[in-house]
């Protein structure tokens, strides 16, 4: 198991590099049970940072199953006044929101897919006035935990103490902290090399990029004229803060012009859904919606996925990592997006992100949604990219630009 040492340094990367948090600010953390020791050192490290007050949101795999096992649907996708109630308190906080993600990958498997997609549209539709209206204006991030039962997922051959404290390894060394380095270091070199590949890309002036490998992957996507790449950090428009919403984070994206993507896109990796697995999936897309998906596990939860709403069957992200991300290195699927997304290109099934407009900072969700961001209760990232996945960049006078060749930059 890592060091006391080891994890305090990490807590802290989370909390100064990553949400950042300022003297005064309150924070929204939320953890699993089984990480309350983490959980503590992530606290501490906030009111050290100069918190006003930690809050956190306890969760637990079991409870969630069992909830779904035995509650009434109708129960479970009922929000309690209280409930809304606190994430209306949230427009006034504006809090840092701290996610550490350390999810049983199999926890609601064998429940009813339709439970849980109607469960979650319908608690996201109430909740979701909430969450727009804090969009952009506050910090946040995300990173993982490991916990005995994601770690067995993992690594099924080892015994449940060896596992925890091999994805403990490889989840410390996809965030860049070990013994006797300096992480806050690391990350600064990191996010300016991010940084400087997408200030490239917005150099270039793409107005659609064309994906080919010979997975059968053939596939055109419009992008938002003048939508911005980004990559590494966001802006809290708010109060001018630079946060890292993920750890780690290895991507450059944007938000593609929604109802224009043209092809088959197949995926390389495995999509985890609601804790549900979809594999060996590919999609069609015309006029910019998906038409036809196969997979070879999960098919009906993947048709449910592209029937969340009007526009779950259209794109909100597309992404860059090169196949030279530590991810991909370690060879090991994650079961989680966090990390997995990071291991190559991928896009986004549902909501765009607003902030890549020039003047997000006063638009509302529907007019960014009147200028191509797609506006969906989902955003469920799935990976594309491939040992061998080309990439041209397409000018809108018709020039073509090598972007990725043999899946990493050009
Ligand atoms: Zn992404």
């Amino acid at each position: 198991m890592p060091s006391e040492q080891i994890l305090k340094k990490y807590a802290n990367l989370i909390v100064k590099t990553g949400a950042n948090v300022r003297p005064g600010q309150v924070v929204q953390l939320t953890a699993s049970v089984e990480q309350h020791a983490f959980a503590a050192l992530v606290i501490e490290a906030c009111y050290r940072a100069g918190a006003r007050r930690v809050n956190v949101n306890w969760e637990s795999d079991e409870k969630t199953r069992l909830d779904f096992q035995y509650a009434e649907q109708e129960e479970l996708a009922r929000v309690l006044p209280w409930e809304e109630e606190k994430a209306r308190q949230m427009t006034d906080d504006l809090p840092c929101r701290i996610f550490l993600e350390s999810e049983d990958p199999d926890a609601m498997a064998g429940i009813d897919p339709e439970k849980l997609s109607a469960v979650t549209r319908s608690r996201r539709g109430v909740l979701k006035r909430y969450r727009n209206e804090i969009e952009g204006k506050h910090q946040w991030m995300v990173a993982g935990v490991p916990g005995e039962k994601w770690a067995k997922k993992c690594f099924p051959d080892l015994e449940s103490g060896e596992a925890v404290a091999a994805l403990w390894d490889a989840v410390l060394r996809t965030v860049r902290v070990t013994e006797d380095n300096d992480p806050v270091a690391e990350w600064k070199a990191h996010t300016d090399y991010i940084e400087a590949k997408a200030a490239w890309l917005n150099a270039q002036g793409f107005s659609s990029l064309h994906y080919t490998s010979t997975n059968g992957t053939d596939f055109t996507v419009g992008l938002i004229p003048g939508a911005k790449w980004v990559g590494a950090g966001s802006v809290n428009e708010h109060n001018g803060v630079f946060y890292i919403p993920n750890m780690p984070t290895e991507e450059i994206f944007t938000t593609p012009m929604a109802g224009q993507c043209e092809g088959t896109l197949v995926s390389t990796k495995p999509l985890c859904w609601n804790s549900q697995l979809i594999e060996n999936f590919s999609i069609t897309f015309e006029n910019g919606r998906a038409v036809s998906c196969t997979a070879k596990r999960g098919q009906e939860l993947l048709e449910k996925l592209l029937k969340m709403d009007d526009c779950s069957a259209m794109l909100g992200e597309v992404a860059l990592v090169p196949k030279e991300s530590p991810i991909n290195r370690s060879g090991l699927l994650f079961y989680e997006t966090l990390f997995d997304e990071n291991a190559c290109c991928h896009c986004a099934l549902g909501a765009g992100f607003k902030e890549v407009l020039p003047d997000s900072g006063e638009l509302s969700v529907e007019q960014a949604q009147a200028r191509g961001v797609n506006n969906s209760l989902i955003h469920v990232d799935f990976m594309v990219g491939s040992e061998d996945l080309a990439i041209d960049g397409i000018r809108p006078d018709g020039s073509r630009e090598p972007v990725f060749r043999n899946g990493t930059w050009a």
